[in-house]
């Protein structure tokens, strides 16, 4: 005879968005459902008169009807920096070329030289508030790169940064080294000794302090070339490293085969990728994480090549890109929208793309991203009428609860659900650890 259950948490009255990867219907949908977290775990979940007799849990919570999705997952973001490039964006529109901005020490060179010169302090603080404007979305997993360092002891400091965020908040933090994001100023025209630096200093001393989840890097003209970024990816792979890479974004360098043959966990941005960048891509099982953000903030014309990846099966994850430069954006929701209008993405596939995809760009497949007994307990309540409506509002904020790793910690947001929008700060306040 087995015993019923006694749970830590019971969640009733609640339909649920499984996101799952073996439902029949896209959003794995259980209407009058029912889920069941144990230690931090989805223990069990299913239409509610299934529940097993005699069930019981520590705490139940009465969702009245709200939609209970896998907390969301910002797989891209740049989240860590010092200063603001809102003066560029301002002398664009009045009229400044880039290359004036560029000559006046503007572009990644300005937010490089504000990093190095922020105190710890700084960096935490600003991105703090950053991502408190993505855990009051429901954004329970956050990817986190360096990559305006670059140098060796500011790399280091970015990403110690973003490892400290998420012990002190909800949140599981990925961090991604992308040292080789940009040729540093000290460097000009001696890219290939800078890549030296990558694979020798700053590669081993980040795997050493166990810094990095991920190493990353931008192949670009205005970047590192493929033969550069080889050179970082064996490095990477010598150290045990996942590798992750931007690529494509503005011309077509074979940047996606590149990450394909290197069996990446994800190539991101892809606009200008190849038929046969595609089909490298499928054949790794590479993820696509497409940034509609930066598409929409540099008024780019040229779509990633969505049909192909449909085709190919290529899972395609969609996040914010959070960076000062081409994406000021802290709302995963907006870019769920943007994901819809811009690319033409379904709902179904942009939400799939911020839960079950996100994940697996991160390595976390078999961990978040979507609602199955035995994954991490990461959940977000939204008071919607069905799921396709997380992209389709612009500006709302729907969310009423999350849970990190099973822990509700105030049923009080709970009680508060009819106040709609929690505030971040509040949010923050209430959930910190
Ligand atoms: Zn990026």
């Amino acid at each position: 005879v087995t015993a019923a259950p006694h749970w830590d948490d019971l969640w009733l009255n609640v339909n649920l968005a499984t996101m799952d990867a073996s439902a029949t219907q896209p959003y794995g949908i259980v209407e009058d459902g029912a889920l069941a977290t144990h230690k931090g775990r989805i223990a069990w979940l299913g239409p509610k008169k299934d529940l097993p007799a005699g069930a019981r849990a520590t705490r139940s919570h009465d969702a009245h009807g709200a939609w209970l999705t896998p907390g969301l997952i910002d797989c891209h973001t740049h989240l860590v920096y010092g200063g603001s490039r809102a003066n560029e964006f301002e002398a664009r529109l009045d009229g400044a070329s880039y290359e004036s901005i560029a000559q006046a020490g503007g572009g990644i060179r300005a937010t490089v030289r504000a990093t190095r010169l922020a105190s710890d302090e700084a960096l935490t603080f600003r991105a703090t508030e950053r991502l408190a404007d993505l855990i009051a979305e429901g954004v329970t997993t956050i990817e986190i790169k360096s990559g305006y360092g670059l140098d060796l002891a500011t790399e280091l400091r970015m990403l110690e940064v973003a490892r400290q965020l998420g012990l002190r908040y909800p949140v599981t933090v990925m961090t991604t080294l992308l040292a080789a994001h940009a040729v540093p100023e000290e460097f000009t025209n001696r890219a290939d000794d800078y890549i030296d630096l990558v694979c020798n200093e700053i590669i081993p001393r980040a795997d050493a302090l166990k810094l990095a989840d991920a190493v990353d890097a931008f192949c670009e003209h205005i970047a590192f070339t493929p033969t550069q970024v080889e050179r970082v990816f064996r490095t990477a792979r010598a150290h045990g490293l996942a590798v992750k890479l931007h690529a494509d974004q503005l011309s077509d360098l074979g940047g996606a085969a590149l990450a394909a043959r290197f069996g990446a966990l994800s190539a991101d941005h892809l606009e200008y990728t190849s038929e046969r960048g595609v089909a490298a891509m499928a054949a790794s099982g590479t993820v696509a994480v497409l940034l509609p953000g930066a598409f929409y903030f540099l008024r780019e014309s040229r779509l990633p090549p969505i049909d192909g990846f449909r085709a190919r099966s290529v899972p395609m994850a969609i996040a914010t890109d959070c960076n000062p430069g081409s994406s000021p954006c802290t709302s995963l929701l907006l870019i769920l929208n943007m994901a819809c209008t811009l690319f033409r993405l379904t709902p179904a596939e942009a939400l799939a793309g911020v839960t079950r995809h996100a994940a697996r760009a991160l390595g976390l497949a078999t961990r978040v991203g979507q609602l199955r007994v035995g994954l991490d307990a990461d959940l977000a309540l939204w008071d919607v009428e069905h799921p396709r409506e997380l992209c389709y509002a612009i500006g709302a904020n729907p969310l009423i609860a999350s849970v990190h790793a099973g822990a509700l910690r105030e049923r009080d947001i709970l009680r508060q659900a009819s106040a709609k929008r929690v505030d971040s700060r509040e949010l923050i306040g209430r959930l910190q650890l």
